[in-house]
């Protein structure tokens, strides 16, 4: 084919590649361009190869010696609780009842929801985040107003409304409410662009079994959609489980009897899961998605994740912030945090781990390996440019820095929105703290 249509939008953003091939370990192209045509990367190469091939107009994003990363990936986070971060609790059912709940019933109001995903979403991506797994309020009102925000900035998007016909006053939908409002939003967004729909039935105590069955035979009809649910987050919430499921052997029993597991499913949490819930998850393909800086904040407890990734039956792992339990915006921040966890009970997480589990690991955890998470020619251009010496401290701690691990745990350490130098959707540049690059 020759050129009848109209040219690519392009552009070529310059600095340290980095990214994390699914065989392991990592991959430094220092000096490369990232081509990038119509929100994809064409062209990946050395930049004194490939500067001289680019047609003449193409812009260039010089980032000098910073690290350009794919876009980092968010595998739980609320979206009705963003005035509720940093609201204390004695744990977590507290905190729901006491801050989330009166938070969460303002979404029904389309005006109010409109407001608050624009600040949610410019919030994201100030932070790096480019694709995040989004839970709404009760009200469909919530998801509209997320996803119709999330279609005009071109993001990548996964949200649903929460299911939950046990819930508090003016908080409750019935069964079948539940059902129609997910299916007319799934049948008005799924697919639409980057949108995917997430059923969501809250978590266990907040729905009734019939409405569990309804969420699980919903995904049956919808296959492609995920699933998103809390599972064993604190010791009160799983006494509470063992009360109203007097039948279950143990909590992933619950969601196991509904069709609840499986490879499309993201578990919120799973901080005290016995082996035979782990093992499960492994059979099942299930994804459990850790939150620690929300188990710290709300003292649910220290994810064991090495058992989780234990060899014999390893549990799929993602990370998220779990805004607004979790007490951070920033991923950086939110994947330092399971490093010390992991460090408390005896396990090994590498600061190389967390920037895999933030990118391609998460990735594959939404089953979306093939389209987000590397720097390959084919691939969205979602990207974030950091920088390790953004601060004065991080500056003067560089000085005596032993390559990219030490620049990596600085970032992890003392990194955080003031590392996020650009952010890239779909190869434009959208937010950062340096959006008028040197060109
Ligand atoms: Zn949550």
């Amino acid at each position: 084919m020759s050129g009848t249509g109209p040219a690519p939008r392009r552009r070529a953003i310059r600095g340290r590649l980095l990214d994390f091939p699914p065989e392991g370990g990592h991959r430094l192209r220092a000096d490369h361009l990232v081509l990038v045509e119509d929100g994809r990367i064409a062209r990946l190469g050395p930049a004194a190869e490939l500067l001289p091939t680019l047609p003449p107009d193409t812009p260039v994003d010089a980032h000098g010696d910073r690290l350009v990363l794919p876009g980092l990936i968010d595998a739980h986070i609320h979206f009705p609780q963003s005035q509720v971060i940093a609201s204390p609790a004695e744990d977590l059912l507290d905190w729901l009842e006491r801050h989330t709940f009166p938070a969460e019933r303002a979404f029904g109001d389309p005006a109010h929801a409109a407001r608050m995903a624009s600040f949610f979403l410019d919030e994201l991506l100030r932070q790096g985040t480019t694709t995040a797994v989004v839970y709404g309020s009760v009200h469909a009102a919530s998801i509209e107003a997320v996803l119709t925000e999330a279609r005009v900035r071109r993001l990548r998007l996964l949200a649903g409304k929460v299911m939950m016909d046990r819930g508090p006053e003016g908080l409750r939908d019935t069964v079948e409410e539940g059902v129609r409002e997910s299916a007319e939003l799934i049948a008005r967004w799924h697919g639409v662009d980057r949108l995917g729909y997430v059923i969501s039935p809250r978590f266990a105590l907040t729905s009734s079994e019939a409405q569990l069955a309804a969420a699980g035979e919903l995904l049956a009809a919808h296959p492609s959609c995920w699933l998103q649910t809390h599972l064993a987050e604190s010791p009160g919430e799983i006494e509470a489980v063992r009360a109203r499921f007097p039948w279950a052997p143990h909590y992933t029993a619950v969601y196991d009897r509904f069709g609840l597991l499986g490879p499309r499913t993201l578990l919120g949490h799973c901080v005290h899961l016995r082996e035979e819930e782990q093992a499960r998850l492994a059979e099942t393909g299930s994804v459990a998605v850790l939150c620690p800086t929300s188990n710290l904040f709300l003292g649910s407890g220290l994810v064991d994740l090495g058992a989780l990734a234990d060899r014999r039956r390893p549990v799929r792992l993602a990370l998220g912030t779990d805004v607004g339990g979790g007490s951070s915006w920033s991923m950086l921040r939110t994947a330092a945090t399971l490093c010390d966890v992991a460090r408390l009970l005896g396990r090994g997480w590498s600061p190389v781990d967390a920037f895999r589990l933030m990118t391609i690991d998460n990735a594959a955890a939404l089953g979306l390996a093939d389209r987000i998470g590397r720097l390959e020619p084919g691939f969205e251009a979602d990207l974030v440019v950091l920088d390790p010496a953004a601060t004065p401290a991080m500056a003067h701690r560089l000085e005596r820095a032993h390559g990219l691990e030490d620049e990596l745990a600085v970032l992890l350490r003392l990194g955080d929105d003031r590392a996020v130098r650009c952010v890239y959707v779909l190869g434009e540049p959208v937010a950062g703290a340096d959006l008028s690059v040197r060109r």
